[in-house]
């Protein structure tokens, strides 16, 4: 009998320290399969991509031929869950493994980024990557963020025009001339991003036609389309969806081309690549709301993750990731750490984005459910997201899971507690000049 505990108690030990992925058919996922000591690293992210509108998430149209075949050769985490579904809170946190806490205004971003914490990009360039950073959006290009990078490209402008193929053009140029020594990229297209603009010739694909769309327009502008989205008929919010997911197939066209240029260069083998987004898009279907930034449900936080090692068979991972972990997986690709599996995802709105507190809600997904939860007005919500994915009936009251809702409620409320949250001095100076505080407006962030 003795004899049997001790073989229970080290089983435990062994299945609560070298934690694994659960896998589809039958393969399990050890974290040091991702090591890659050797490889480049790039690393594709896409603005306001909900996972549901790729193919290799179950979506019907055709938007992602070029993400589906890289999904189709690498492993696709079915349970992906950004930090936050406003885009410089998700991106850095992510480069370098903080969430944000803080609670001033829009200039607040700085804190995160003037941090004690390095940044990927820093850490991976002093272990001798040569690393390089395209975007479009200049709420990126921020010190020290942006002076992380070795080579870092703004192709400037931003969510009012096309330009994927302006980034693609930049990143493959870069990829010609310095593809000999090992690297880390990272490219961040912006096109799904509203305005949902299309160019003329990707405006139709999907269904979209300016006789037949009454009040929605190409490209027209996100503070209009809040105005009436409350009185949008049915047909109109498919045209709306019909010029977002244009957006999306001429993004994938885009990173088409990145991704047959590694194989031109004969370096996808040696090239560990990344794809995911910092968020997704809510399209009128629950609040009426057009955009991201104020929930925490499905459609804004789980984004599309797909990791492609030259050196791992294609995978489903049905386990909870959160894409804060990719700063702990690629800043420990030569000695790969157990601790970044399956501990749970904690995404947060940022309320100083609409300076109204009980905009603040925190959500921690974990073990199949979800808990949102509002400090402010105490309102919760609970979902199982194994046979609710769309998150429709709140479990709340239900008896049969109140432990379940207790001790995840509990475990939100010391991780507010550790991230002091409320308990941050000013910032001595904005982040943002006049001209870049009125374009955040226009984009609707700002009041
Ligand atoms: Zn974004």
């Amino acid at each position: 009998m003795r004899n049997r505990s001790i073989l229970i108690i080290i089983l435990l030990f062994f299945v609560c320290h070298n934690p694994v992925l659960a896998v589809s058919g039958d393969v399990m996922l050890n974290p040091d399969d991702l090591s890659c000591p050797d490889c480049n690293i790039v690393l594709l992210t896409v603005d306001a991509l909900r996972a549901d509108h790729l193919g290799c998430y179950g979506y019907q149209k055709p938007t992602t031929p070029n993400i589906d075949a890289l999904a189709q050769e690498g492993i696709l985490f079915r349970n992906a869950y950004s930090s936050a579904p406003v885009t410089v809170p998700a991106l850095t946190t992510m480069m370098n493994g903080v969430l944000i806490s803080n609670e001033v205004k829009a200039q607040s971003v700085r804190r995160t980024i003037k941090n004690t914490h390095p940044f990927l990009a820093e850490i991976l360039g002093t272990e001798g990557y040569r690393t390089a950073g395209f975007t479009d959006y200049f709420a990126l290009t921020k010190k020290p963020f942006w002076d992380s990078f070795e080579y870092a490209k703004n192709i400037g402008e931003n969510y009012n025009q096309a330009t994927s193929h302006l980034l693609a053009n930049e990143v493959i140029k870069w990829l010609e001339e310095n593809s000999q020594q090992k690297f880390f990229l990272w490219a961040h297209f912006s096109d799904p991003h509203n305005n949902y603009n299309p160019l003329p010739e990707y405006e139709r694909i999907f269904g979209y036609s300016s006789e037949h769309c009454g009040r929605i327009k190409n490209g027209m502008d996100i503070v209009k389309i809040r105005k009436i989205s409350k009185s949008l008929k049915p047909s109109e919010v498919d045209c709306l969806v019909s010029l977002y997911d244009s957006e999306i197939y001429f993004t994938d066209q885009h990173i088409g081309r990145v991704l047959r240029k590694l194989k031109e260069l004969k370096i996808d083998q040696k090239t560990i690549i990344i794809f995911t987004a910092d968020h997704g898009e809510e399209l009128s279907e629950r609040t009426h709301w057009v955009g991201h930034e104020k929930t925490l449900y499905n459609e804004m936080i789980r984004v599309p993750l797909i990791i492609k090692n030259p050196g791992h068979k294609s995978a489903v991972v049905e386990n909870t990731w959160g894409t804060r972990e990719l700063f702990k997986l690629l800043s420990n690709l030569g000695s790969p750490q157990n601790t970044y599996f399956d501990d749970g995802v904690v995404s947060r709105t940022y309320h100083f984005w609409f300076g109204d507190k009980e905009q603040e809600d925190f959500a921690l997904i974990k073990g199949g459910y979800k808990l949102i939860y509002n400090p402010m007005t105490w309102k919760e919500k609970l979902y199982r997201l194994e046979n609710d994915a769309g998150e429709t009936k709140n479990l709340v009251r239900d008896s049969k899971v109140k432990d379940i809702r207790k001790s995840m409620k509990g475990e939100l409320f010391d991780w507010i507690k550790r991230n002091k949250i409320n308990n941050l001095p000013e910032l001595p100076e904005p982040l943002y000049d006049d001209q870049e505080l009125e374009q955040l407006r226009s984009l609707g962030y700002l009041q």
